[in-house]
């Protein structure tokens, strides 16, 4: 076995095997701060960047703390994406198989039966996306009720996909006495929310130097060009999903371009002027923080004045001239407790004065890249899945089988050809638009849709048998909004 320095030497031997099998020799920094606070059994927020090694900083804990001899699940892992159920599926399995643990992978878009034989043969831990393994929980197939160790893996963007319903749910199948962990590359508002419900007392982990509590803001620049700066800023807002946002120009020209460009893509987007009275202006931040208008443009001028701290981003089309503008712009997101992102879009000509400007604020900005089409494909996926499988969810029996149904062949149909297609897609992006992600983490009960109404019909006939749900909700408010 090769050498390893610690806390990898110390391991017991099964886990250190497994760690030479994966060829590592030293710990990450970020295993090196996790494994020893996991070991005390206390509730942690980690704050690490992608690539640090998170996967194996709860994935040693969890193979070190788990009993092969007690048949039944111990540990969580929610994650995000099935890729990501995959991935991390795998590598905790090798970091476990010594100890002769079963380790098992959980989603959906694919059939039940594999997982629900699975589930059978018994599994110690279980790595899944939150909506099918709500769906297993339900039909009581799985059963949470000696869970130990709880793992939120990407929280924030566990959120962004619109898990906080399910996530809430999960809740009240798990038993209050656990010890949880989440892990997240950012911690913005909404994070911290959702650690105040699941988490108790919790020891904050961060990898960036002097940092003491959780970033109210984080700073970005995306380097695009003077032509595509509006698809660039498409593109992030489609990533992004910010539940609301200022976009800010430098000119009018700009404000009415942007705002038109937004409109005609389909966001929910409205301009202010500097022209308009203070009231005009607080009227539309009204409009915003209630929830009736997603995306604000703007000048300078025309924000002065208003209080922009519940946004939940603020962007910068063009990049502000002067170092005490983009102060001003971002200095008013992450006020009173909240989380801002603040997000520059620079054209290559600018790079040098906003290089200055980072310089004269001391403030540390990274760089982020445009989305690739294929990353906005597969978010746009995953939301649409998480809403599909919540609905099958909610369907009472009788209809799944017979109004369902009635639906397959036509379906079939209209996939067959690129017309009926375009249909059907019409229809997702109809649902999409009217059942807006639930990214905000809220207290309302957990349930598929967010109208008391439908809801109510849709439960009402359910006569499928619904077990007993275990456990209490736990740390009671604690949610912001
Ligand atoms: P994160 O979840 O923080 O984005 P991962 O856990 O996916 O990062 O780890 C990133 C990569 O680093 C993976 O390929 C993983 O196998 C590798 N890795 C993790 N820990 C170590 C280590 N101690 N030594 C060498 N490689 C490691
Ligand atoms: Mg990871």
């Amino acid at each position: 076995m090769m050498d390893l320095s610690e806390p990898f030497q110390s391991l017991d031997d099964p886990i250190r095997r497994s760690i030479s099998e994966l060829g590592w020799t030293s710990p990450t920094p970020v295993q090196e701060k996790v494994l020893p606070a996991m070991r005390t059994g206390r509730d942690l927020i980690v704050q690490a960047h992608t690539g640090s090694g998170k996967t194996g900083a709860f994935g040693i804990p969890i193979a070190e703390a788990l009993d092969p001899e007690a048949n039944h699940c111990q540990a969580l892992v929610l994650v995000p994406t099935r890729e990501l159920a995959n991935q991390v599926a795998e590598e905790t399995a090798i970091l476990a198989k010594h100890k002769g643990l079963r380790c098992l992978a959980v989603y959906g878009g694919v059939g039940y039966q594999h997982q629900i034989d699975a589930f059978e043969a018994g599994a110690h831990l279980v790595v899944g996306t939150p909506g099918r393994i709500l769906d297993h929980l339900g039909s009581g197939r799985f059963d949470l009720g000696k869970l130990r160790i709880l793992i939120f893996d990407e929280a924030d963007e566990m959120l962004s996909l619109g898990f906080w319903p399910d996530m809430r749910e999960i809740q009240r199948y798990v038993p209050k006495k656990r010890q949880t962990c989440l892990f997240s590359a950012t911690i913005p508002e909404r994070v911290r929310s959702l650690a105040r419900s699941f988490l108790i007392d919790p020891e904050y982990v961060s990898l960036s130097e002097g940092q003491l509590g959780p970033q109210q803001i984080e700073h970005y620049y995306v380097v695009t060009t003077a032509q595509e700066k509006e698809t660039t800023l498409v593109r992030i807002l489609e990533h992004d999903e910010p539940d609301s946002a200022i976009v800010f120009c430098n000119t009018k020209a700009d404000v009415r371009y942007v705002t038109a460009f937004l409109q005609r893509r389909g966001f929910d987007a409205d301009q202010i002027s500097g022209d308009l009275t203070q009231a005009a202006r607080e009227e539309a931040m009204g409009r915003i923080k209630s929830g009736k208008l997603r995306f604000l443009v703007a000048t300078d001028v025309a924000a002065r004045g208003i209080d922009i701290s519940d946004l939940s981003h603020v962007i910068s089309y063009a990049a502000p001239e002067s170092p005490e503008v983009y102060v001003h712009r971002t200095g008013r997101t992450g006020r009173a407790g909240k989380a801002g992102v603040a997000i520059s879009l620079v054209s290559g000509l600018d790079i040098g004065n906003f290089r200055y400007l980072q310089q004269v604020n001391r403030i540390e900005i990274s760089e982020r890249e445009v989305p690739k089409e294929e990353t906005l494909r597969e978010r746009l996926r995953e939301r649409l899945m998480v809403k599909i499988e919540r609905e099958v969810r909610a369907l009472p029996e009788k209809e799944q089988r017979f109004l369902v149904q009635r639906f397959v062949p036509i379906v079939n149909e209209l996939a067959a050809s690129e017309d009926g297609r375009g249909d059907l897609a019409a229809i997702c992006a109809a649902y999409m638009r009217e059942h807006k992600p639930e990214v905000r983490v809220t207290d309302t009960p957990p349930h598929g849709s967010s109208d008391p109404e439908a809801r109510q019909s849709r439960h009402g006939n359910d006569e499928r048998p619904r077990r007993r749900r275990r456990g209490r909700k736990r740390g009671g408010t604690g949610a912001s909004s």
